[in-house]
């Protein structure tokens, strides 16, 4: 069994290393945010709660994240283990956290605040069809429209300089204490998020002594 956390600032690539590294290893991915995207697609009461906090371009409250969390994993689906995105938020969290599950790591991956804001920046979203595109990335072959239905792109309304600032700012407040916790604890591998995504993963897999990933 193997249960591993990861973090990282937005924009640093979390959900992508954790399909990679959940797909053949069998772990179940956690994420915080997609349960809570859930629920805001849902129209549940929950959910109806994140969006009011989202828009005002705040991150979801301890308590809040705490609970999904904790139910999440009394599901007890996970056989060979998992790997969970957006959780522990704070040192109390961490602590009940490396009590309670006997974690294996602490996967960090790192990214200078600059390379946030020119990543968060250039995401662009259609209008119409929802398809997601990157001015760096991914860019649309005709500019500011979609490729597959001809909808106008727009950037996301929680993606202003204004609300990725207080973002950032409540991120590095919450999740640098955290990091420093697991790090005393000698659980953190560190990894340089701007590499390409292959090579990302295969380096937080040969830390971690995992086989590597064939693509
Ligand atoms: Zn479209």
């Amino acid at each position: 069994m193997r249960k591993y956390v990861i973090m990282g600032v937005q924009g640093s690539g979390k959900g992508t290393q954790c399909g990679l590294l959940a797909a053949d290893l069998d772990l179940v991915q956690i994420s915080v945010g997609d349960i809570f995207r859930w629920h805001v697609k849902n129209h549940t009461k929950l959910g109806a709660q994140v969006k009011r906090i989202v828009a005002a371009g705040e991150l979801v409250g301890d308590d809040l994240v705490e609970n999904v969390v904790r139910d999440r994993l009394q599901q007890h689906d996970w056989n060979y283990g998992f790997v969970i995105d957006g959780f522990p938020r704070n040192r109390k969290q961490a602590e009940f956290f490396l009590e309670s599950y006997d974690i294996d790591g602490v996967i960090h991956l790192d990214l200078p605040d600059e390379e946030v804001w020119r990543r968060v920046l250039a995401r662009r979203l259609c209008s119409r069809c929802g398809m997601d595109y990157n001015l760096i990335a991914h860019r649309p072959s005709v500019e500011g429209r979609c490729d597959v239905c001809g909808g106008e792109l727009v950037s996301r309304a929680d993606d202003t300089p204004d609300a990725l600032a207080t973002r950032l700012r409540e991120y590095h407040g919450k999740i640098d204490p955290v990091l420093e916790l697991f790090r005393g604890k000698e659980f953190v591998t560190s990894v340089d998020a701007r590499a390409d995504k292959i090579t990302v993963q295969q380096t937080i897999r040969t830390r971690l002594g995992l086989p590597a990933y064939v693509p």
